[in-house]
Order: structure tokens, then sequence, then C-alpha cells
């Protein structure tokens, strides 16, 4: 399929390459350009902007987050100049209220649009291994499921309207912070305690919570191992902030979710910025005075 990928960061690097070596005729586009020369060393096209990378069949955008959705896409000009019947794929997590917007930006343009957000990290997105949560109407979806099939391991398809999956999204990376904040605060009373955080570790993750979510980010708190970032905690804290939002606009108080947008903004005022998001456990252990 003639396709671009717009977005070339630690995850979209990733999903452009494996598009690649699935033999489609990728054009990508990035800010900034080290992404995009790494990728045209791999047979990818240069796009000299973004609205040249709208004009195949189909685009995958993962960009940050809404404000650079916003200006790459929209602002650009490059939405307004797509190929007619293209479908664009938004891979990034954004927000709800965004993805309700560009259904209508879409629709109005005669484009067809599918939110595909994902859960997996850098290494996974680069093995194609991704769970990718998808939403949008069926004959988009129709075609770009060959694509989704290329960068994730399994389609979940969350319903008709795109912004569905940005709900879905959001609700499970608030559930993955709130591990991450549960075990800081386990593992910091055991510590002070004389209880080995290791020991908190594979007791939990060998009975009660054997799941990659406490297997994975208890590892990184164990360890104290915060960078490099894989997913960056300002990210992550765009992502609570959207869950809360979600929350919100259907009247669903989400307490729990207030509480962990207090401490990554804790952990942000102490620098945490370009941790990993993990590294929201660094405020539990900092509190205790470890
Ligand atoms: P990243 O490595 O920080 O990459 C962000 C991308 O957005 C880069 O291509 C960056 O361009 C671009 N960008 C940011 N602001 C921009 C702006 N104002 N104008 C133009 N381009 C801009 O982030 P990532 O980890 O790939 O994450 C991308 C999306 O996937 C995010 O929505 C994130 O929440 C989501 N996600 C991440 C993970 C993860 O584990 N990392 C997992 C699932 C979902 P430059 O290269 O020029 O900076």
């Amino acid at each position: 399929m003639e396709m671009g990928v717009i977005g070339l960061g630690g995850m979209g690097s990733g999903m452009a390459a494996n598009l690649l070596k699935a033999g489609h005729k990728v054009v990508v586009w990035n800010r900034s350009p080290g992404p995009v020369e790494a990728l045209t060393a791999q047979g990818a096209i240069a796009a000299a902007s973004p609205k040249d990378a709208f004009q195949g069949e189909a685009t995958v955008t993962m960009l940050a987050d809404d404000q650079a959705v916003r200006d790459v896409v929209l602002e650009s000009g490059a939405l307004d100049a797509a190929r007619t019947g293209l479908v664009h794929v938004v891979s990034a997590t954004i927000s709800v209220a965004l993805a309700q917007e560009l259904e209508k930006l879409h629709a109005d343009r005669g484009l067809g649009y599918v939110a595909a957000p994902v859960l997996g990290r850098p290494d996974v997105a680069e093995q194609g291994q991704l769970n990718v949560l998808a939403a949008g109407d069926a004959a988009a979806m129709a075609k770009v499921q060959p694509l989704l099939d290329v960068i994730g391991k399994r389609t979940w398809r969350v319903g008709d309207a795109p912004h569905q999956a940005n709900v879905a999204k959001l609700q499970v990376n608030f559930m993955i912070a709130a591990a991450i904040e549960t075990m800081a605060e386990a593992f910091t009373v055991a510590e002070k305690s004389g209880v080995d955080p290791a020991f908190m570790y594979e007791l939990i993750t060998e009975t009660l919570f054997a799941a990659p979510a406490y297997k994975t980010y208890g590892q990184f708190i164990v360890d104290q191992q915060f960078a490099p970032a894989k997913f960056k905690l300002k990210l992550g804290l765009k992502d609570i902030r959207l869950a809360l939002a979600a929350g919100e606009a259907v009247d669903a108080p989400a307490p729990l979710a207030a509480l962990l947008r207090d401490n990554f903004i804790d952990a942000m005022a102490h620098g945490g910025a370009d941790l990993d998001w993990a590294g929201l456990a660094t405020v539990a252990r900092r509190r205790a005075g470890l």
C-alpha cells in the first residue's frame, strides 16, 4: 500500500520500519530530521511536509500529544490537502475530546478515520507485537486492518466511534500508573521496615499480582532504573490528565486518578519529566525520607 507515517519518535520509528519490511511504500515525515534519515536508509521516502505524507491510501500518525496533532495535522493544512478517500490512523494517545473533534473533521472532508492507540513500549513496537485498540467504521477499519496486523500482534476492536478506543487506552494507562504507585508505596514501607523490595517483588509477581504491568514496572522500581525513559513521565502525566477529563466528560469521578496526577506533578517538580514514568515511584521514596 502507498502510505504515510508521521511522528517517528520512540514508537513511530519502529512502526514505520515494520511497515517498510512488510513491503509497503512508506512516505515519512518527522519534525526533527534524525529519525527520517534512519528510515530513508531502510527504504522510506522522505516527505518535504506533512501534506506530502497524506497523499497515499492511508496515513498513520504517532505524535506525542494533542498539541502535536493539532500542529502537524490540522494547522499545517495536511488534512485539508489529504488525498480523497484516505484513511487516517491516529495511534497517539490523545484526548477523547480531540478524537471526537477529529471524527467530525474527517467526515466533513470525506476521509476515513480510525483511532488506533496501542499498548506496548518502543521495544514491542520494534518487534511488531503491539496490542492495538482500534475503533472506526467498518469500511475504514477493513482498509487499514492489514497495516494494523503489521504493527501489532492483535487488534482489539473497541467500537465504531473512534473516540471509544481513546477512552479504553486512557483507562488502561490510568491502571498502569495506579500499579506503579501502589508498588512504590508498598515497597517503600517494606524497605523502611527491613523487608527487601526485591523479595516483595518476587512475592507479588509469583502469587496474586502475576501480571505484565506489575512484573515490568515492579522490576524498574526494585532496580531504581528510570532512565533512559521508554515512556516519558511527562507523557504519563498527560495521560492521567486525559483520563481525568474523560471521566469528567461523562460525570464519572476518578479520585484515584486525581491523586496520581498530583504525584506526577510532584515528580515533575523534582526534575523527573524525562525519566521513565516508573519514576513516579521516586515520590513515595522521597516522602519517606529514602
Ligand atoms: P516520543 O518518543 O517523545 O515521540 C514523540 C513524537 O512526536 C516525535 O516524532 C516528535 O518529534 C513528535 N512531536 C512532539 N511534539 C511535536 C510538535 N509540536 N510538532 C511536531 N512533532 C511533534 O513519544 P513516543 O514514546 O513515541 O509516544 C508517541 C505517542 O504514543 C504518545 O501519544 C504516547 O503517549 C503514545 N504511547 C507511547 C508508548 C511508550 O511506551 N513510549 C506506549 C504507548 C503509547 P521530534 O522527533 O521532532 O521530537
